[in-house]
């Protein structure tokens, strides 16, 4: 049998059992995914770097020797650090790491070993060191005459070295049994109009680079790059572009009405709508309006003040006979939403109920029941109304708050319970618009860029571990004026590997520290009823200072909290933390969110975390976010369904990005169901990531 790119890894001269299952739990089963598994940086051995020059941020590739292998604990606390220090003839740097990559792995490096380095060099205590480096050891055998050496990410039992020998065995073999590497889905017209080279050109070069690509190899800006980066976008284009079509060629039914109930709801309200609360609800209006189905997300930064705008839009399906379901992420979320309809929607008449996993069975049949019947004409829920068995008698709407949480999947499920019902999408986590439009092609978008008039800016500071005797200070100042607080701390139990507080033993010692008031802890392993159980505590204020996990990360609101403590603020992304501060500044006192960092914070993720302290803006925020994590944890591996990246980096090749969009769209404009012969390819691959998304 001729070797192709769909044969089997285990085929491929060299590679055994035990290197298959390495290679499969690195996602490479063919030989394709292995000529796709790109190198992550390049060593240039003209450019050898030595310690003493090394530039803080840059990522560089070191070759030097072990000096010192140690571990200690920083302070007095439990934390455990190695330290890997290593050598050349011009100094001294160290690695630290915080965890254990994988067993065995310190144990491994002895005296004097020779090593290859690579990772990126931070300042920490004005001192130049790496975090978690990737290092391995130099053997005999790696002696490569290569001017330029691509380099793997590495993992236990497969080296950077060998996994290059094994990538350019498969690419020789390939070449020699059927003349190419891998079938090019990119139409050739798209080629042509974009300039690129060549697919099979471009997977070799990058694997086995020339002498005169040098610098742009690491930075991945060379065309071979742009290829593979321009067809990583392409199919996701392609994707939203055909999911889009498929979602205008669906039907709904038109949710029209004079706003009886809109005006009626606007009249109980203390407060008037902000503009971009009414620019938002016209919005959905007309889409509402038409035959097709709205898929409209309302992005708005916390407190800006989205559930009033879905609550209108449901008073609209009210008055045209629809019934209206809002899911949300956690039960926390579902209950507080359904006490706010019962508060301004049951007033006019609309029949609310809330479903959620934790009620009783009995209940949640009653429920469903009435759901089928038609007898209630909105419903907050969590999960569970996705479950099979409920059912509507004429879902019109369908509302999802904080949809970072949910996958399209989810979306279909909804969808199917209703005769193509209209959705509303409302998401808290600010994207920047041009990522917006991308990431969301499928989507229509709304923006409420404007906050209630009344509120206050929230101060912020970022802080040490050795100031905490005036936090708590602080805190009980505030509380004994009868305020509340938030504490929030990253794990829920003590892990071997993190060595991170947690919330339990955090929740001890402050019960310790603040006597005099009563302390609530809620945390993601408790279950639903005990959490509801701490929350309408605290909402009640039985309980003064609510110590928490991210659990309260979304939606919560209760207006006289007005601390948010924040411990170990360096582990978080930066939209989480504004996710959290905005749980305060919801009442009338002045707020605060105070950053607390740990022991052995770096420079670098000090001036993050201190990003908090010039801004409120959601956006602003967002984007700063986006640019230091990169788009993949931003929006996290799940965001909607769509393909992970493996090279493309959506804010550094954002060019790429809406060359390949525009692309894609033109496909389906000249070619609306892909049925050309030079489109074959391409509407397989989507089918099949279709299915997948
Ligand atoms: P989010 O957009 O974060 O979901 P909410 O919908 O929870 O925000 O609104 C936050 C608070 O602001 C709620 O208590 C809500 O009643 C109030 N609110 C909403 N719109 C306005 C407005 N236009 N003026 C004043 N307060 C408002
Ligand atoms: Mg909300």
């Amino acid at each position: 049998m001729p070797l192709t790119s769909e044969t089997p890894i285990q085929y491929l001269k060299g590679v055994g059992p035990k290197l298959g299952q390495i290679l499969k739990a690195k996602g490479i089963l063919t030989i394709g995914d292995l000529i796709q598994n790109f190198p992550r940086i390049y060593e240039d051995r003209r450019a050898a770097k030595s310690i003493k020059d090394l530039m803080p941020g840059e990522t560089v590739c070191l070759r030097a020797q072990i000096h010192k292998v140690s571990s200690y604990n920083l302070g007095r606390s439990k934390r455990k650090i190695f330290d890997i220090a290593v050598r050349d003839s011009t100094g001294i740097i160290h690695c630290k790491f915080f965890r254990v990559p994988y067993k065995g792995f310190f144990e491994s490096f002895q005296k004097d070993d020779q090593i290859k380095l690579i990772g990126k060099v931070l300042i920490f205590r004005n001192q130049k060191e790496f975090h978690h480096p990737d290092i391995s050891k130099i053997n005999d055998s790696d002696t490569i005459d290569d001017v330029i050496v691509p380099i793997y990410v590495e993992t236990e039992g497969i080296s950077s070295h060998k996994m290059s020998k094994l990538i350019r065995l498969a690419i020789e073999l390939l070449k020699k049994e059927q003349k190419f590497l891998l079938k090019d889905i990119v139409p050739p017209w798209v080629i042509e109009a974009t300039q690129l080279p060549d697919l099979n050109e471009s997977i070799e070069k990058l694997h086995i680079p020339n002498l005169e690509l040098g610098h742009e190899l690491t930075q991945q800006k060379t065309p071979y790059h742009r290829r593979i980066i321009f067809e990583e976008f392409f199919l996701l284009e392609l994707l939203l572009a055909s999911r889009k079509k498929g979602l205008q060629s669906d039907l709904a039914k038109p949710i029209l009405g004079k706003g009886i109930y809109v005006d009626k709801l606007l009249k109980s309200l203390p407060f008037e709508l902000t503009q971009a609360q009414k620019r938002s609800f016209e919005e959905i209006k007309v889409d509402l309006a038409k035959s097709q189905p709205m898929h409209r997300l309302v992005q708005g930064d916390v407190g800006s003040g989205k559930t009033m705008v879905a609550f209108m839009s449901t008073c609209l399906a009210f008055e045209s006979k629809s019934q209206v379901a809002l899911m949300v992420p956690t039960e926390i979320l579902a209950q507080q939403h359904y006490e706010n309809a019962v508060k301004v929607l049951t007033p006019l008449g609309m029949k609310v109920a809330l479903l959620t996993g934790s009620q009783k069975n009995s209940e949640k049949n009653e429920i469903t029941k009435k759901l089928s019947a038609g007898e209630l004409d909105f419903v907050v829920g969590t999960h569970a109304l996705i479950q099979e068995g409920v059912n509507f008698k004429n879902l019109g709407l369908v509302i999802i708050d904080e949809q970072h949480r949910f996958g399209v999947e989810q979306r279909k499920v909804l969808k199917e319970k209703g005769n193509g019902p209209h959705f509303l999408v409302m998401t808290a986590t600010p994207i920047p618009r041009s990522l917006a439009m991308t990431v969301y092609g499928d989507l229509d978008v709304s923006v409420i860029d404007e906050l209630p008039k009344d509120r206050k800016p929230i101060v912020t500071r970022v802080t040490y571990q050795n100031k905490r005797p005036q936090v708590l200070k602080f805190v009980s100042d505030h509380i004994k004026q009868g305020r509340q607080a938030y504490i929030v701390f990253p794990l829920v139990e003590e892990s071997e590997k993190i060595d991170l507080k947690s919330a339990t033993i955090e929740f001890e010692r402050l019960k310790k520290e603040l006597p005099d008031f009563k302390l609530g802890l809620l945390h993601g392993r408790m279950k639903n009823e005990e959490k509801d159980e701490v929350m309408i505590k605290f909402r009640n204020k039985e309980i003064d200072i609510l110590v928490a996990t991210t659990v309260i990360e979304v939606g919560v609101d209760v207006p006289n909290a007005n601390i948010m403590w924040i411990d170990h603020s360096e582990r978080f992304g930066l939209s989480q933390l504004h996710q959290l501060r905005g749980r305060v500044g919801r009442g009338s006192e002045k707020s605060y969110c105070i950053l607390m960092l740990g022991y052995a914070v770096s420079e670098e993720s000090r001036e993050r975390v201190a990003i908090m302290e010039s801004t409120n803006d959601g956006f602003k925020i967002a984007e700063a976010d986006l640019e230091i994590r990169g788009p993949g944890e931003f929006l996290g591996s799940k965001q909607s369904g769509l393909p992970g990246f493996k090279m493309a980096n959506i804010v550094r090749d954002i060019d790429i990005l809406k060359q390949a969009r525009d692309m894609a769209f033109e496909i389906f404009r000249r070619d609306p169901n892909l049925n050309r012969k030079e489109h074959v390819l391409l509407k397989e691959k989507i089918s099949r990531l279709a299915l997948i998304g």
